[in-house]
């Protein structure tokens, strides 16, 4: 296809150019918390000081919803998951790979973060939004408990 197109990513948490794709966020400096979004104040303790760090890359299916979007766009169906990463950072995000239904998706199964191609704008710049797929070097279904 000739010269690799540039990306951005779809959203300002996803970091592309810096090894693996992977999701920043925030760490309380008093408590620890790590959270997704950027903060004014940790919602745990209050306290307004927090340093930008890496968010892990793994974690597993908190909650799920299949969502099916009608008239005008027709999104769907697909599979929202709240993901509960390892660091203890709750990410929401679409479960790729899996069909979307019910019986399809297993809460607590491992997942990975993936990334792929949202779409192309006017200049051939490609968008790249993340998800989570099953985590393929741990069993669907592994007794973890
Ligand atoms: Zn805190």
């Amino acid at each position: 296809m000739g010269e690799p197109r540039p990306t951005v990513p779809v959203v300002d948490y996803l970091v592309l150019d810096d090894g693996p794709p992977h999701l920043v966020g925030s760490r309380c400096d008093a408590c620890g918390a790590i959270s997704l979004e950027r903060r004014n104040a940790c919602a745990r303790c209050g306290t307004r000081a927090s340093t930008r760090v890496r968010l892990a890359d793994s974690g597993r299916i908190e909650s799920f919803t299949i969502v099916h979007r009608g008239a005008p766009r027709h999104i769907g169906p697909f599979v929202s998951v709240l993901v509960r990463l390892d660091d203890g950072a709750f990410v929401k995000a679409n479960l790729v790979d899996v069909p979307a239904e019910p019986t399809a998706v297993d809460l607590d199964v491992p997942v990975r973060i993936v990334t792929y191609p949202a779409g192309t704008d006017d200049d051939g710049t490609e968008a790249i939004a993340f998800g989570y797929a099953y985590d393929p070097t741990e069993g669907a279904h592994r007794d973890g408990r």
